[in-house]
């Protein structure tokens, strides 16, 4: 057995069945066990492959958005450049090296990246050189941010409620490691939230991703800024979409905790606070509005290989272009956003 199975074995048999959201996060963020502490999520060898880890295409056309909307916010000359959940860092780096376009938007930056990991901190680090890390959101520093988020939403704990005719019954992670169902109980806020849903149901609630969506929003609403957030989920999504990935297949949640993905699917719905501003779209169609045809032909005419196929996986509907959607967060009454079906 591995020491992290021993470990929610003991709290279950202590406290009883344990709530999902606890389980993904001993999974995912035990200090010494948890997958993001232990294991080699990205890539070919890993467990997933990540847009930015396909193709360059992806930093770059996000590079130009931030620079873009921090020319529309009136080019602030300090700004906080955050990513959240930084995985290898690729990402960043493509947006660095596109911004070499925008001099002044570079010398205004401070990168600023939100990361628990400290194995992956220090892989951050030999990708980007010194940069600043945060581990929570409340330490980040004054000022407007321009913020990404890609594939970080998922990997947060979700809980999971089951609607039934007499109230709402939590699903749980039971002894032997199997689901178990709270008693019934009434939940007003999800009878608010989920108006209308049949009875047997499951909704997934993602109260960790509403909180870091809380601090985002009222940072934008306050301090100015945008962010773009990019992950799978739907903008009013229910059903269970709880998942375990190892090795680029889907796997038994509960066989190995620890050493495989956790992931849940976004309800973006949920991330639009504090009275800001948004834009959704998939990402087939956001990356086509900012050109991702004119990129890949300017990398071709400069000797580069098999970017029709990365662009492919990137956009294409049976790939990661529908399933993938990109939600901008901006300030209230800033209806024009670039990449979007309103925007330029
Ligand atoms: N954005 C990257 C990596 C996605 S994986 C890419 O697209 O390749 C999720 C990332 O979020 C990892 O870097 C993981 O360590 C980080 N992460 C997960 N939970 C976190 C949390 N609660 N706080 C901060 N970072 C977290």
């Amino acid at each position: 057995m591995t020491a992290l199975k021993a470990i929610i074995e003991a709290e279950i048999a202590a406290q009883g069945p344990m709530p999902l959201n606890r389980y993904m996060e001993l999974c995912l963020s035990h200090p010494e066990h948890g997958y993001y502490m232990q294991q080699q999520p990205f890539g070919a060898a890993g467990d997933f492959t990540t847009a930015p880890e396909i193709s360059q295409m992806f930093g770059e056309l996000i590079g130009l958005w931030l620079v873009h909307m921090w020319q529309e916010a009136g080019a602030p000359d300090r700004f906080i450049l955050l990513e959240l959940g930084p995985g290898r860092g690729t990402l960043m780096a493509d947006i660095l090296r596109v911004a070499k376009l925008a001099p002044a938007f570079l010398a205004a930056a401070e990168v600023c990246l939100l990361e628990t990991s400290t194995r992956l901190q220090a892989v951050q680090r030999a990708a980007l050189g010194e940069v600043r890390h945060i581990e929570r959101l409340e330490n980040l520093p004054d000022g407007p941010i321009f913020a990404v988020a890609n594939e970080f939403f998922d990997a947060l704990p979700i809980q999971q409620f089951v609607k039934n005719d007499f109230g709402w019954q939590e699903r749980l992670v039971g002894d032997g490691f199997s689901w178990a169902l709270s008693d019934t109980a009434q939940q007003p806020d999800l009878d608010t939230a989920f108006e209308g849903l049949e009875t047997g149901r499951i909704v997934e609630v993602a109260a960790a991703s509403q909180a870091v969506a809380n601090l985002l929003t009222k940072r934008i609403a306050t301090q100015g800024g945008a962010a773009l957030v990019i992950d799978y989920g739907d903008f009013d999504g229910t059903g269970d979409t709880f998942q375990a990935v190892q090795q680029h297949k889907k796997a038994d949640a509960f066989a190995a905790p620890g050493e495989a993905d956790l992931t849940a699917h976004v309800r973006f719905k949920d991330l639009v606070q504090n009275g800001v501003a948004h834009g959704f779209a998939t990402q087939g169609d956001f990356l086509s509005r900012l050109g991702i045809d004119a990129r890949r032909q300017a990398l071709e005419a400069a000797g580069g290989q098999g970017l029709d196929a990365q662009q492919h996986r990137l956009t294409g509907a049976d790939e990661m272009g529908v399933l993938f959607k990109v939600l901008a967060l901006v300030p209230a009454g800033c209806n024009t956003i670039a990449g979007f079906e309103n925007g330029a």
